[in-house]
């Protein structure tokens, strides 16, 4: 059994290649790291600029959004959360809060901790 590392696609035994990424394939995938909110907003526009700053720096982050009522306004917003792996939030976060000290962003949203 071959696993392609880059697409996570599972192969038969005689296959040791993926034709799509053109990659070898291991045994055994690493585990996918977990990914977690850094950032929220109700703007995806801000949302999306916190997203390219942090990419900017060398944190790759991905943006979700979900209907939900997180923010201290009434009523249901679209949230829009910045997410980055597990092991990058300790950059992201100094990423994040100096962009804020600069007041690059955050009219429309928060760092999100824990
Ligand atoms: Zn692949």
């Amino acid at each position: 059994m071959g696993y392609c590392p880059e697409c996570r696609s599972e192969y038969q035994p005689q296959i040791t290649r993926c034709d799509a990424c053109g990659v070898d394939l291991v045994a055994q995938l690493p585990p996918e790291e977990e990914l977690v909110p850094v950032y929220a907003s109700t703007e995806v526009l801000e949302a999306n600029l916190v997203r390219e700053t942090l990419i900017a720096e060398g944190v790759d982050a991905a943006l979700t959004s979900s209907e939900d009522h997180v923010f201290p306004t009434s009523g249901v917003h679209t949230a829009h959360r910045v997410l980055v792996a597990r092991s990058a939030t300790k950059h992201a976060y100094e990423v994040l809060d100096a962009a804020l000290e600069a007041k690059l962003f955050g009219a429309f949203g928060e760092i999100v901790k824990g």
